[in-house]
């Protein structure tokens, strides 16, 4: 068994600050935001880690969504992320600086990154969190995720291991707003990189060419599910979703249909979202659908059938068939 630590050694919140070509990630901004909380709940400082090369404004935008020190290695061989780099600077920087708490983005970088830590940390992770807590009492992180397929809620501590590390699900946690100007302290990490360390080689880059899709960004969600019956169901919804200026979505089974891109779906194997108004149109409200969208400011159900357990959570609930509803409200819209 590996040899418990002082855990009385170890201080402060991390928040891994995940950049692409030198743009900060909004699950960044959005881990601040709660690891504000976290901070305030455990007594700690909120702490940010980054790494790339020319990351002077990234760094500025950190102070200013709350960080109060900002640990940075500035590297070109840390601008494009590659497991190696990434694991040895960052898991230098947790042995030598010893945080209490480091949380990632659940992208397919902080999935990567994050086990890579808690392994050459010897300590414990739990992925995908969609609810963090100090417990008052022991000051340890409850962190929640969902398990077996979204039917069971699990909270797990790490009581004897430090760091405690979580990834956390974009879109969940609240963006803090911008204090322009806050400044904090800038801590410089050590790089101790050869070369020969870093055994990946990014080739290159390909972006899809799809058009981009936002969904955690869209303040109106039009989603579309089986009841839309074909493909040509989603250009309905997109004239709805047109007129107020809002994005179209899709329940699994529409992707699954091969209706839509699965870059458009939402759920618990999707993009979760917190728009103002989702209208959820034939979708059955599955739990795997309803964990990814239930945060929503009012949602609007269309379902012909009045027992779909989507109305259990809808604001507002039309029983119809969705080709007469939303035509109907396109009209009424002008
Ligand atoms: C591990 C796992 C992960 C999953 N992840 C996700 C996920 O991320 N996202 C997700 O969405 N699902 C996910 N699912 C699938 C999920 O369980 C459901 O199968 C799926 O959400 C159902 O999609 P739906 O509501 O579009 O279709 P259905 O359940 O078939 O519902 C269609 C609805 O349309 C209504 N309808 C039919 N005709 C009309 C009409 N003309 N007008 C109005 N309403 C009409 C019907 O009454 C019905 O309620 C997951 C499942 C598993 C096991």
């Amino acid at each position: 068994m590996a040899e418990l630590r002082d855990l009385s050694a170890y201080h402060d919140v991390w928040v891994f600050a995940e950049q692409r070509e030198k743009k900060l990630m909004p699950v960044g901004i959005e881990l601040l935001g709660e690891g504000r909380k976290l901070a305030d709940a455990a007594g700690c400082r909120l702490c940010a880690v980054i790494c790339g090369s020319d990351i002077d404004d990234i760094i500025n935008e950190l102070f200013e969504y709350g960080a109060e020190v900002v640990y940075y290695a500035q590297d070109k061989r840390l601008d494009q992320y590659t497991t190696d780099g990434y694991s040895k600077v960052i898991g230098d920087a947790i042995d030598k600086y010893k945080p209490e708490i480091v949380l990632l983005g659940a992208t397919h970088i902080g999935r990567d990154l994050g086990p890579c830590l808690a392994v050459n940390c010897n300590t414990g992770l739990t992925a995908d969190c969609t609810k963090l807590e100090i417990d008052p009492e022991t000051k340890q992180i409850m962190q929640t995720r969902p398990a077996f397929g979204g039917n069971l809620m699990a909270t797990i501590i790490c009581p004897e291991h430090r760091p405690q590390m979580s990834t956390v699900r974009p879109g969940v946690m609240e963006k803090p707003s911008k204090q322009p100007g806050r400044k904090g302290d800038l801590i410089k990490l050590d790089i101790n990189l050869a070369d020969s360390d870093i055994r990946t080689k990014v080739l290159e880059v390909v972006k899809t060419a799809k058009e981009a899709v936002s969904l955690t960004d869209a303040e109106i969600i039009v989603s579309g599910g089986m009841g839309l019956g074909n493909a040509e169901g989603f250009k309905l919804l997109k004239q709805l979703a047109d007129k107020l200026n809002a994005t179209v979505a899709a329940s699994r089974a529409a992707v699954d249909a091969g209706w839509i891109d699965h870059a458009y779906q939402v759920g618990q194997t999707g993009t979760t979202v917190k728009p103002k108004i989702y209208f959820a149109c034939g979708i059955s409200g599955a739990i795997q659908h309803i964990a990814g969208m239930q945060n929503s400011g009012l949602i609007i159900a269309i379902n012909t059938n009045e027992d779909a357990p989507i109305f259990d959570i809808a604001d507002i609930g039309i029983t119809g068939d969705l080709y007469k509803v939303i035509p109907a409200i396109i009209e009424e819209l002008g």
